[in-house]
């Protein structure tokens, strides 16, 4: 066994064209965070790394799409990110992004070192080039018809309709989204990295060295990779936005976003390094350092074999010694997505659950997808908060800390003489750091977490056998020991919770005015000394009410609608009529004078409205999507000949002409400026 002196942990740098989610809490940041917390806790030496992944082109996009510069998209997001790791506890010590200029260096560098020594292969190839933009275009800027499924809309790297994989030349009638126009093929020339020569490095590293420590899933991933054969990559690409290629010859090309990503973590260092005076090298380069990376199973090959051979390739780098990668988390049986807005957003939920940040951690290392996908539902989430973190945790350290209040004013009581069955509890007390410490440094952080929680039970099983409020009067010492022991208790939680519920902790040894312990003291029974004053009794949680679950629920509803919605077929054109049945319908403008609604029903609203002809009532049937007040004032158009009808006691003559989308939402038509009353529409 090498003696570890640090540890180097970084976490897959989130990509910076939207917000972080619960997958992506649950697949990496909060398990990398147990991991650090714990390892600090034990007195290590722990540098923990993030930040945003900035380039790519998903960026330019959206940057396109909105009509703004990337920069914008990524600082908008950057920003977003960065707060929602700070106030749910993520503890990075550094959180950088690969838009600064220490990263550009860096990577800039990185490749003109494996370039002056011959690491890497110029090979010229035919892309696309779109003549009127005058650029080469990015797989995703190029649709064209699927090959294999006539898909019209596919793209140059993949047919979203039928999955299939696709090289950008074997689409048919190829169309550039920047112009419009055919690309044309055109000859361009890029970098690669030989990946085929390190097989057999790659065979002795991971396919004998890590076949039992690596969890199966990743270690599966990497075997078929490398069995299948590894190719050169291509580590460059014709795109403005990104880390210059330092070569003369390479104007107006990149560095592959996936080759400068992972340096990002290097940069990372380095900028912390700078800050605190110190060398960023051993964190890399020195062999009693360990290197381990959290990410989610989408970026297996790139950890685990691309980043690798570039360090490799480099020389003087350590490489990683684990890397657990997560499967994913699905969200109320439903793939996690954010192009369909299929999430829980993590700023909203620090909006909507202020104060509950364990909560959302606690769950979600529960259902940690270590294994296998998972699913998280806010009905669960209801429940592990109601029936676990209150009902076991909670309730054990609240009886506690306010019965040792109502007997002793918050003086912590003597320990009396030690039963068998107080002996028992102390015994096993001392079991716990060390089983949820070889959890934890086994990254079964949902075991790890399971072990916890059996602390808080043994707690909340000895008060309940013991019943000290039973016993106050007739055995005062024996409820004194009790007590003594249930604190230690408490005690020992506060600091074996610390990784996974760190605001708790905090919480919890504010009351018991506990300080800075280490990771082994969470075993002893002693940490508490007679005679010393506790604060007083707080919640540290409290029951979540259905209520709020169901509002959650019902905006996961109404995401569904609206996805629902805009892919709803669109009704079939109807029957072609002639101009002069059009001719039939007299639609006009019309103003609303008034509104109201119609009692006893709840879709109906009656108008008074001006047509310009006339004065009249109407019956409508927008109630459920305009309050009447929205209307008055409002111009609208209507069908002003339709057959008068009776409807609620009202002869409501006419229709005001309403968009109906498939999920049944109406909007009303309103003229795009002032017109007079009665003006035509034809
Ligand atoms: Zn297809």
């Amino acid at each position: 066994m090498k003696d570890i002196k640090r540890y180097t942990v970084t976490s897959a740098l989130p990509y910076a064209n939207g917000p972080v989610h619960i997958g992506h809490l649950a697949g990496v940041y909060v398990p990398a965070d147990i991991y650090v917390r714990y390892l600090r806790n034990n007195g290590k030496e722990v540098l923990f790394i993030g930040g945003s992944d900035e380039h790519g082109v998903p960026i330019t996009i959206k940057a396109r799409k909105e009509g703004v510069t990337p920069q914008d998209i990524v600082d908008r997001y950057h920003n977003i990110i960065k707060k929602s790791f700070e106030e749910l506890g993520i503890s990075f010590d550094i959180y950088s992004r690969t838009s600064n200029p220490t990263h550009h260096e860096t990577a800039a560098e990185f490749f003109k070192y494996l370039y002056d020594n011959g690491k890497l292969i110029e090979k010229v190839s035919q892309q696309y080039y779109d003549e009127e933009a005058h650029e080469f275009l990015a797989d995703r800027y190029i649709t064209g018809t699927c090959p294999h499924c006539n898909n019209e809309h596919a793209y140059g790297d993949q047919c979203e309709a039928c999955g299939s994989a696709l090289n950008a030349t074997e689409l048919i009638n190829p169309k550039s989204a920047l112009s419009g126009n055919t690309p044309v093929l055109k000859e361009t020339k890029h970098w690669y990295l030989p990946l085929n020569e390190y097989d057999a490095w790659l065979r002795e590293w991971i396919l004998q060295g890590h076949k039992a420590d690596w969890r199966p899933t990743v270690y599966g991933q990497c075997k078929s990779w490398i069995e299948q054969g590894l190719q050169p990559r291509a580590v460059t690409r014709d795109l403005t936005w990104g880390v210059k290629v330092p070569l003369k010859e390479a104007e107006g090309k990149v560095l592959y976003v996936w080759f400068d990503a992972p340096i990002g973590y290097i940069s990372a260092t380095k900028e912390w390094a700078k800050e605190h005076n110190t060398d960023w090298k051993p964190w890399w380069q020195d062999e009693s350092s360990e290197l381990v990376h959290f990410i989610g199973k989408d970026n297996i090959v790139f950890h685990c074999i691309i980043f690798p051979c570039m360090l490799k390739a480099h020389g003087g780098y350590i490489v990683p010694t684990n890397v657990p990668a997560n499967e994913f988390l699905n969200l109320e049986g439903d793939k996690i997505s954010t192009s369909r807005n299929w999430a829980v957003w993590a700023h909203e939920y620090i909006e909507d659950f202020p104060g509950k940040q364990d909560v959302l951690r606690y769950t979600l290392t529960s259902i940690a997808p270590e294994t296998k996908d998972a699913d998280f539902t806010w009905a669960d989430f209801q429940a592990k908060n109601n029936n676990e973190l209150l009902a076991i945790f909670g309730n054990f350290v609240n009886r506690t800390v306010v019965l040792s209040h109502k007997y002793y004013g918050g003086i912590i009581p003597e320990c009396g003489e030690l039963t068998d069955y107080e002996k028992e509890i102390i015994e096993k007390m001392t079991e716990f750091p060390n089983r949820i410490g070889e959890c934890i440094r086994h990254y079964k952080f949902r075991e790890a977490q399971a072990e916890l929680m059996n602390l808080a039970r043994l707690g909340n099983k000895y008060l309940t056998d013991t019943e000290p409020w039973k016993k106050q009067k007739e055995n005062p010492e024996y409820v004194k020991t009790i007590l003594h022991i249930s604190l230690q208790i408490c005690a020992s939680l506060s600091i074996l919770c610390e990784p996974f519920l760190p605001f708790t902790a905090k919480k919890l040894q504010k009351m018991l005015n506990l300080n800075n312990k280490n990771w082994s003291d969470g075993g002893r029974h002693d940490l508490l000394k007679a005679g010393d004053q506790l604060n007083p009794a707080e919640y540290l949680f409290e029951k979540i009410e259905d209520e709020t679950i169901a509002k959650q629920v019902k905006k996961l509803e109404d995401t569904k609608k609206a996805n629902e919605a805009d892919n709803a077929d669109v009704i079939p054109a109807k029957e072609d009529v002639t101009f002069d049945d059009f001719q039939k319908m007299d639609v006009r403008v019309v103003t609303v004078l008034a509104a109201e609604k119609v009692a006893k029903t709840k879709k109906l609203l009656k108008l008074k409205v001006n047509t310009g002809v006339d004065t009249r009532e109407i019956i409508s049937g927008i109630a459920e999507y305009y309050q009447p007040e929205d209307l008055i004032g409002k111009q609208v158009l209507m069908l002003i000949n339709l057959a008068p009808k009776n409807i609620k006691g009202v002869d409501s003559h006419g229709m005001v002409l309403m968009a109906e989308n498939a999920d049944g939402t109406l909007s009303i038509m309103q003229p795009q400026k002032r017109m007079k009353e009665g003006s035509t529409v034809k």
